[in-house]
């Protein structure tokens, strides 16, 4: 490594307009750390590029050094994939620009934006790409995924606003991907993962949203599980389209909306978020207090961007965390009966299970359009979430994960899973998510990167 160190870093310097860093330089350790502290990574060389020129010098002196290679977007992953032993780490987090035409509704993103910086590029103008929940996502690794959050219900998932990207192949080439311009690629691209290059921008459409918008958690304890979730079977498909409504399974905040007796207690929410009007959003409140009165609740109009910005703390960077999702059909009585039976047994207070409901506009695009990893059908995305603040409580957690899926799986449909929420990948489980596309992601993997230079990512091998 010191002969590479010295032989090659300096060419990998010349070659970049970004920064290359070395172990024990300053600012290696900000720049190997990743979101899940459960990773702690030593690349052997940090490329912090800033165009698409870089990446492709970077990309090219990885396979020149025979490096492995990580690509680093907003550093989520679960499984720490974005980086690597004594491998190259392109990091892509100067790349974070956003420019937005408000006439033609489109915003150009730079592949290491986070979703904070779409956000505040795009809400001046009262605009939004569809896109996940916490601000300090990276845009990169979760729409390459697929990409669900707050306004999937009305305009899809972020794949299905993406318009075009550019992109850089395994073998250092620069590519502009759409449906009129390599579009074989641009199909795999949405979904597929890292798999098949380095995306350097996406082009996304936007929509209205905001600039403000209706918030409101209302929340019910650990004893009326069973009732709540059957409620919200009924509840959430009957809902207008400008309502997004999410499940979530966890401990009260200590929020002073929230009596002390609640306080870390844990219980079921529902998290509600309305595009349409006041009237409407109290609308459907009122239905739900009809529906089974909540123990505490909290609603209150807010600015988009401070939703987004909502459950940034209790997701924060720094703590050990692990994931295994599943799709269900339905809120079956077999699934909610493992789901109040499981809940409990978490040993970790901050630890969650979330319920996303993909319907609505999710739907309205052909499942064969875009290689994402799961059916274009009604469904439940199920996440149960082990998040701990020290890491010698992993393990427990690990175990209550596993073990609830396990329990999750004769309700399940199928054994895939959307891939942006599946800490260990295997190919049997990869097979399973995408189906039918698979062997076709397999065939343009063999076109793109037939060496895997990209693989430390939901790996499909060529
Ligand atoms: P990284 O770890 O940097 O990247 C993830 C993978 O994508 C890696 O394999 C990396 O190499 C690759 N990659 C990243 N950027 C690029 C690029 N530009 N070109 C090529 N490859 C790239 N998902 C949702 O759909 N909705 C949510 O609301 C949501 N919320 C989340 C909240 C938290 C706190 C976390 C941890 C995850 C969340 N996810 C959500 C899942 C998220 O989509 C995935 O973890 C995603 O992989 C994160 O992308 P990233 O760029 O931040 O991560």
């Amino acid at each position: 490594m010191t002969q590479l160190a010295e032989a090659g870093f300096d060419e990998l310097r010349t070659a970049l307009t970004g920064t290359v860093l070395g172990p024990g330089e300053d600012g290696y350790d900000d720049a190997r750390r990743l979101w899940n502290a459960q990773h702690d990574r030593r690349p052997a060389v940090i490329a912090q590029v800033r165009t698409a020129e870089d990446v492709s010098a970077a990309v090219r002196f990885g396979v020149a050094h025979g490096l492995e290679i990580a690509v680093r977007g907003g550093s989520h992953s679960m499984s720490g994939a974005s980086s690597v032993d004594d491998g190259l780490m392109i990091d892509l987090s100067l790349m974070n620009q956003v420019t937005v035409d408000p006439e033609a509704r489109r915003a150009r993103v730079g592949g290491g934006a986070l979703l904070g910086d779409v956000d505040a590029a795009t809400q001046p103008y009262g605009l939004a790409v569809p896109a996940g929940m916490i601000s300090h996502t990276g845009v990169g690794g979760l729409t390459l995924g697929g990409g669900m959050g707050w306004l999937t219900r009305k305009h899809g998932l972020s794949i299905d606003n993406v318009e075009s990207v550019q992109i850089v192949t395994a073998d250092g080439s620069i590519l502009r991907a759409a449906e009129d311009e390599n579009a074989d690629l641009f199909w795999a691209v949405r979904g597929g993962g890292g798999n098949f290059g380095v995306v350097t921008e996406f082009e996304f459409r936007l929509h209205e949203a905001g600039p403000l918008v209706q918030y409101a958690m209302l929340f019910w304890g650990l004893d009326q599980g069973a009732e709540m979730l059957r409620m919200a079977r009924e509840l959430i498909p009957s809902m207008p389209r400008d309502i997004n409504i999410v499940t979530a399974c966890l401990n009260a905040p200590p929020a002073p909306f929230v009596p002390e007796e609640h306080h870390f207690k844990p219980g079921y929410a529902l998290v509600i978020v309305g595009f349409g009007s006041p009237e409407q959003h109290a609308e459907a409140l009122d239905k739900i207090r009809r529906l089974l009165p909540p123990l505490v609740e909290f609603a209150t109009p807010m600015p988009y961007v401070a939703v987004q910005q909502l459950l940034d703390e209790a997701n924060a960077w720094g703590r050990h965390n692990y994931d295994k999702g599943c799709y269900l059909e339905d809120l079956s009585d077999g699934a909610i009966e493992v789901i109040t039976e499981y809940l409990p047994r978490k040993t970790s207070p901050l630890s969650v299970v979330l319920l996303y409901h993909l319907d609505g506009a999710y739907l309205e695009v052909d499942d064969d359009a875009t290689a994402f990893s799961g059916g274009r059908t009604e469904r439940y995305m199920v996440f149960p979430i082990a998040v701990c603040p020290a890491p010698e409580m992993l393990e427990a957690e690990r175990a209550w994960v596993r073990s609830f899926w396990d329990a999750l799986q004769p309700h399940a449909l199928g054994r895939g899973a959307y891939v942006n929420g599946l800490a260990d990948v295997d190919e049997d489980r990869l097979r399973a998510s995408y189906g039918d596309k698979y062997d076709r992601l397999v065939e343009l993997k063999r076109k793109y990167d037939p060496d895997n230079v990209f693989h430390r990512n939901q790996n499909i091998k060529p």
